[in-house]
């Protein structure tokens, strides 16, 4: 153990929050910073950034929220079962339940799925320079997947172009999801906390220091101002930045059957024109059962969206919604269809102009060369 950290576990004792910590480890080398400790007598498994030099560089008051909200992140953290084991894209300790895909819940990485044969591969090579240059780029895919609901099942076949769909993203975008990110928690006025090291994939960051680097950025520019406590308060500027009664630029609320049999379509057709090709980010709102507030949360994605792509194979219902309420507010919408579905499409929309697809390298193409035909790009 390094006797470095044992000033970070003596400081926790000083301030009142327990003796019985203990320094894991430090967690993994672009993360040098986020200490793991664990509290025996409480039962807690607490990860949070104080690195030696911060512990003397930060006031007390800024120590003692950064722990408190270690400390709240690990309570809310899910129980259940599954073994608490070595997350394979971070890591970091995630609670993951085995079996023909592991099942991963990781507090950086999101909720996922990652196939046998995939962990049986050298995809997570640590030695492997390509590898791990890749890995915290498919952290941000899982884990923005993961904010939308959705957990992804990676594969062999679908984790490269995944997270380098997300390696690409313009500098320009990344700003901008990082003033969405504070948006999303903030009303006018009111001070959001950030925790880089569990947060940066959100915002397609390779590490809590590139989203400092953007964070810096923002407040230089006058869209963010950073507090005292280290919090951060969206300036009106920052706010008008975002205008969302036009539509974020480069969100693309993707309106579809969540059935099986599109799930090729969705990840290697729609999915990667929109990010990789366009570098415009996919939004896709899964179906959660019960929950009342899923219509809230779509006709909210649907506000705050550039354009919409509707594919209509399958003919739900929730498709035909979706379109009409974005033509409602003016979006642009790529209408599309699997050929063999085309002849069942609903006769008032039947006028548009489709583009009818036989698989998904074929949608990709032609999804990809509609979008930057017909979509302002920003990036
Ligand atoms: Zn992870």
């Amino acid at each position: 153990m390094p006797d470095q950290y044992d000033d970070v576990t003596k400081q926790l004792a000083d301030m009142g929050f327990g003796k019985q910590w203990h320094v894991v480890e430090p967690v993994r080398g672009d993360l040098r910073s986020t200490i793991w400790i664990q509290n025996t007598e409480k039962g807690l498994d607490v990860r949070f950034e104080l690195s030696p030099a911060e512990s003397e560089d930060l006031s007390d008051d800024e120590k003692q929220q950064r722990i408190r909200n270690a400390i709240e992140n690990a309570r809310k953290r899910p129980t259940g079962p599954g073994e608490i084991s070595r997350c394979p894209l971070c890591s970091w300790d995630a609670k993951v339940r085995s079996g023909d895909a592991d099942h991963v819940i990781c507090d950086l990485c999101g909720e996922f799925k990652i196939t046998r044969t995939l962990l049986a591969t050298p995809f997570n090579d640590k030695a492997s320079e390509e590898a791990r240059g890749l890995l915290p780029y498919l952290s941000a895919h899982t884990r923005q997947a993961s904010a939308r609901g959705e957990v992804v099942t990676l594969d062999t076949r679908n984790w490269k172009q995944l997270a380098l769909a997300h390696k690409t993203t313009p500098l320009s975008r990344r700003i901008t999801k990082l003033l969405e990110l504070v948006a999303s928690r903030s009303e006018p006025g009111s001070p959001v906390t950030l925790n880089l090291a569990a947060e940066f994939p959100l915002v397609d960051a390779k590490s809590k220091e590139q989203m400092g680097f953007l964070l810096d950025y923002l407040v230089k520019t006058g869209c963010l101002q950073k507090l005292p406590s280290g919090q951060y308060v969206m300036e009106v500027k920052g706010w008008e930045q975002l205008q969302p009664t036009a539509g974020i630029p480069g969100n693309c609320f993707v309106a579809m059957s969540f059935h099986e049999s599109l799930k090729d379509a969705y990840e290697h057709g729609i999915y990667l024109a929109v990010k990789e090709d366009c570098k415009m980010d996919p939004v896709r709102i899964d179906l959660v059962p019960h929950n009342d507030n899923i219509v809230d949360k779509i006709i909210a994605e649907i506000r705050t969206c550039q354009f919409m792509v509707a594919d209509f194979t399958g003919h739900k219902a929730g498709v035909y919604f979706e379109a009409g309420f974005a033509r409602g507010l003016g979006r642009p919408v790529i209408w599309t269809c699997r050929e063999d579905d085309f002849k069942k499409v609903h006769f008032d929309i039947v006028q548009f102009s489709h583009i009818i697809w036989k698989d998904s390298g074929d949608l990709r193409m032609r999804l990809a060369d509609r979008i930057k035909a017909t979509i302002p790009m920003t990036g």
